[in-house]
């Protein structure tokens, strides 16, 4: 018989197909594991302060009306002119990502009759935020914040215990900062101001950039924010707001002021602090870090190359007095959003930023829990064994780590170690058969074999006097 000749199929060449990998949005970052300690640690100081200060937790949908921001915001002001993330949706409503937080609360407080409670009402927030802003060093399109926010009170007690909060808050991270303060009047009398600025601004027209020319028909108080080089003698002989103050307005920030004082709390009088949202009256402050890194700036390389930016030099510093958090009075925001009339003050970190001033302060934060036991096993009853177990030390609250899909000793030591884990807990065969397990120091590389029964005692045991060891160590 004629030998059949062997047919091999042949294979299907695997052809990479040129499949473009979605790329994360410019401005947008992921957080990635490695990250999160800081992450941890700001959220923990933050939720702290706002237990310590009785602030209650509040949170608002990321997507509202566009209309609310641009009332509560402000028509002319960057945010909602050039910055937000707008779009009609499939009812045909017009929705924004909420490029910050206090509207969204001022509109919680008015829809669920918040002024029944007891006043003020204290919240504390946190979460994303969008502005379609031009990506640089601590500047994303998907940011964070969190805030504390009091609704229900006029008086200016509440505006210094708000700094307190924040003065205190990055002194609990390490932080060294400076608050800038002003007053940006009312709206009895800051048009009167207004229109002096307008007039000081006009006589100079030609010196402005044209940035500020646009200012001075649209929005004159930002003038006051300009960076630019050439307009700071300028703006250095500008007329103060506070020279034009109506008399509430005047005795309230002298009130804010010595109750700072009374608190022993530095503040700098910044006349140029007007903040960048048309809600704000009176009070406006903003915390700056007075760090200043060796070599002279505080440009953030590492974050700047994790971000999506824009790849010219001028983007690549982050100035130097960038604020880290900002806040300020808004009296009449509610009342702007169809609400009874509410005095209220609020204040909100980014937490970009802090991050960023952290680690160029090598400022150490504590690492996340590590697990405290690894979990080895060898063949397959004692996998199954493994995975009940798993599941009774769980409950004693040890935590755990294992591997349960490789086989050999070998590579689960190799996580072991890597992980970083005090001890591993190892079930063959032959413990299986005898009912035991044992217990490896994976420091020292000492076994012992114990009683598979007592297993969890006997772990709780030996972390309880690690631990203990710990603390004598640390103390
Ligand atoms: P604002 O109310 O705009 O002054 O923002 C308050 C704080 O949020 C700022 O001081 C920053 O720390 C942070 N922040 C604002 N915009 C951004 C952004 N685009 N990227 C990162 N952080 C931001």
């Amino acid at each position: 018989m004629p030998r059949r000749k062997k047919i091999i199929a042949e294979k299907p060449k695997i052809t990479s197909p040129k499949v473009k990998t979605p790329q994360v949005l410019r401005g947008m970052k992921d957080i990635l594991p490695g990250e999160q300690k800081y992450w941890q640690f700001i959220r923990e100081r933050a939720e702290k302060m706002a237990r310590d200060y009785g602030f209650l937790r509040i949170d608002t949908p990321i997507l509202e009306e566009t209309s609310l921001f641009v009332r509560a915001v402000g028509k002319q002001t960057d945010i909602v002119e050039k910055e937000m993330f707008s779009f009609v949706d499939q009812g045909r409503d017009n929705i924004s990502l909420r490029p910050e937080a206090t509207a969204s609360i001022a509109r919680a407080y008015i829809g669920h009759g918040m002024f029944n409670l007891p006043q003020p009402v204290k919240f504390f927030y946190w979460g994303p935020m969008f502005r379609h802003e031009r990506p640089q060093g601590g500047r994303l399109r998907q940011f964070h914040q969190f805030g504390f926010e009091v609704l229900g009170d006029g008086h200016p007690v509440i505006d210094a215990g708000l700094i307190l909060v924040a003065y205190n808050f990055y002194k609990e991270i390490g932080l060294k900062t400076s608050i800038q303060i002003n007053s940006i009047g009312c709206a009895a009398c800051r048009p009167r101001y207004k229109e002096i600025l307008t007039n000081y601004y006009r006589s100079h027209r030609s010196d402005l950039c044209d940035n500020c020319k646009k200012r001075l028909n649209k929005n004159p108080l930002r003038l006051l924010d300009c960076k630019e080089e050439d307009c700071q003698p300028l703006k250095a002989e500008a007329p103060q707001i506070v020279d034009w103050l109506c008399d509430d307005c005047k005795n309230h920030f002298v009130k804010v002021l010595e109750y700072l004082d009374e608190l022993g709390i530095p503040y700098v009088l910044n006349p140029a602090l007007v903040r960048g949202l048309d809600y704000y009256t009176k009070t406006v402050f903003e915390i700056w870090s007075a760090f200043v890194p060796q070599g002279g700036t505080s440009a953030d390389k590492s974050s700047v190359s994790q971000i999506d930016e824009d790849k010219s030099p001028a983007s690549e510093a982050q100035p130097l007095q960038s604020a880290l958090g900002g806040g300020g009075r808004y009296d009449d925001l509610v009342e702007l959003l169809g609400g009874r009339p509410t005095p209220a003050c609020g204040f909100s970190p980014g937490v970009e930023r802090s991050i960023i001033r952290i680690k160029e302060a090598n400022i150490p934060v504590p690492e996340l829990p590590a697990p405290d036991i690894f979990l080895a096993q060898l063949g397959e009853p004692a996998k199954r064994k493994c995975l009940l177990l798993y599941e009774e030390l769980r409950k004693e609250g040890i935590k755990l780590a294992e591997s349960f899909s490789k086989d050999g000793l070998k590579p689960q030591f190799e996580i072991a170690n890597r992980l970083g884990v005090k001890y591993a807990l190892i079930l063959g065969q032959k413990e299986l058969v005898d009912g035991t397990i044992i217990i490896r120091d994976m420091e020292a590389g000492i076994q012992e074999i114990v009683d598979f029964k007592k297993v969890v005692k006997e772990v709780k045991k030996r972390l309880e006097m690690n631990g203990n060891e710990k603390n004598e160590i640390g103390n």
